[in-house]
């Protein structure tokens, strides 16, 4: 394909774009394929010799679009949004046709430098605290990881490096696989997984401490904690707050966490995978009180703030503790070059994309009042659907609707919910999954706001759609 032949396939290919967009509504929001589907569809082998770019757009239908599931459908209310828009997927095109890998400042200064600056942007448009920018001439600074998963193994490693060079200063003769032993962190029963995983990773014993009444991680609960395992010779090392939990959106208390890790020298996290996006709405930022007390935190633009995933915002109060641990510098990628970040020191890979244009393009045609405006909206659907569920007095509302973000059940027992929940799956014309509580262990239904293009109308049609399948049940 010539760049002549790029430009009309190009157009071809935005037309598909704009068209399948367009076409939500017409499209269930679940494909109706089975396991196995599209093996058949296509060719065992590679194609020996090249084919017209024809054909493959007429295998995109069959093949692709009628196995995706629609995330961006306005009847998808699953997990946690992803995020897309066209300024995000134009930057991703002009990133795709750079094609440089920014692993250093000379690899590509401007990958590097506009990261930074994005970085910056990002942080004060959601009210970070200076601590994070590299403008405020600190230490810290954002990076761009692909996941939040990622993000905590970056914390883990981190912190546990940190301590282990600690321990050594003070216990000269002490291995360091002997002192990783006595290392543990902490986080909420309620944390998402990938922190559980992030410790299995790192090789540090993680406790999954109890939550309150409203599912949040609270001061005393750390200190008994730090408190019971200095007692076993144990060396606390990270506390892992949540804001927005997978589960229910609950918010651990930063401010306890963030006091009492300061007091006694663990590094804070805070990971706000979902929630961080609505701190763009200065009306919305009391969730995260005593965020100035985080030693690093993580959101995902790529949830909830239009843009593509993948695009992981982490801030490090002290970035070198990641860089200098992780430094790896053989001779073929040193540079002259100082004053600016070497990203591949900040992630595990080497190579990087330029994630940032996607950054630049939908702050600057959103503007910070456009993304506020849609996080508003998402949050005043959530707050119609929570009306709606709670004039129907068969159900309640399991965890206070901050955000965009409704659990809710059937009364009395779990198995009147799972039962709507099956009910639901079958019918297929909304998507939303189930979840629990680790202490109570009451099941629940989450209703995400998730599409932008989500109207008021689709949450009535959700509502009734619950409702038909709950009276369908005779509750
Ligand atoms: N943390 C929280 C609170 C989440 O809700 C999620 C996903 O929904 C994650 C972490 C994992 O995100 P990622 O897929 O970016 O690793």
């Amino acid at each position: 394909m010539d760049g002549e032949e790029f430009r009309q396939r190009g157009r071809q290919m935005v037309d598909l774009i704009v068209d399948y967009v367009n076409s939500f509504r017409d499209r269930p929001v679940v494909p109706n394929v089975q396991p196995g589907y599209l093996r058949p569809l296509i060719p065992p082998e590679a194609p020996q010799e090249g084919e017209s770019f024809d054909k493959i757009l007429a295998d995109i239908e069959p093949v692709v679009l009628a196995g995706v599931t629609n995330w961006h459908h306005p009847n998808f209310h699953a997990y946690y949004p992803t995020a897309s828009s066209y300024p995000a997927i134009l930057g991703d095109m002009l990133s795709d046709a750079i094609a440089c890998i920014g692993f250093s400042w000379i690899a590509s200064p401007a990958c590097t430098e506009l990261e930074t600056v994005m970085m910056d942007w990002l942080a004060k448009a959601l009210g970070l605290p200076d601590h994070f920018l590299f403008s405020s001439g600190g230490r810290g600074g954002g990076v761009i990881q692909g996941t939040a998963s990622e993000a905590s193994l970056m914390v883990f490693l981190g912190a546990r490096n940190d301590a282990i060079a600690k321990l050594q200063a003070a216990e000269p003769q002490g291995e360091p696989c002997e002192l990783l032993a006595r290392l543990v962190a902490y986080t909420s029963e309620e944390a998402h997984s990938s922190v559980e995983r992030a410790a299995k990773l790192a090789f540090v014993r993680i406790r999954s401490l109890k939550t309150d009444e409203k599912h949040s991680l609270r001061g005393d609960a750390l200190k008994q904690a730090i408190a019971e395992d200095r007692a076993k010779g144990l060396v606390p090392i990270l506390c892992i707050a949540t804001l927005g939990t997978t589960s229910s959106c609950a918010f651990d208390n930063v401010r306890e966490l963030g006091q009492i890790c300061n007091r006694e020298g663990l590094w804070c996290h805070v990971d706000a995978a979902y929630a961080g996006s609505a701190l763009l709405c200065p009306e919305l930022r009391n969730f995260a009180d005593g965020i100035e007390l985080a030693d690093s935190f993580n959101f995902n633009p790529h949830k909830w703030m239009l843009v593509t995933f993948d695009c992981s915002a982490l801030f490090l109060r002290d970035a070198s503790k990641i860089v200098e641990i992780f430094s790896a510098d053989p001779i073929y990628l040193k540079h002259e070059f100082t004053g600016q970040p070497d990203y591949r020191h900040w992630q595990i890979p080497l190579g990087r994309r330029f994630r940032s244009l996607k950054i630049w393009f939908v702050m600057r045609c959103f503007g910070i009042s456009g993304l506020q405006a849609y996080i508003r909206k998402h949050v005043s659907l959530a707050k119609e659907f929570e009306a709606l569920i709670l004039a129907d007095g068969r159900f309640e509302v399991v965890e206070e609707v901050t955000l965009g973000l409704v659990c809710f059940r059937l009364k009395g027992t779990n198995e009147a919910t799972e039962a709507l929940y099956r009910t639901l799956r079958e019918d297929q014309r909304i998507h939303l999954v189930a979840s629990k509580f680790h202490s109570s262990g009451v099941y629940f239904l989450r209703f995400v706001v998730c599409s932008s293009q989500c109207e008021s109308k689709d949450i009535r049609f959700a509502h009734s759609v619950i409702m038909e399948a709950a009276n369908k049940l005779g509750k």
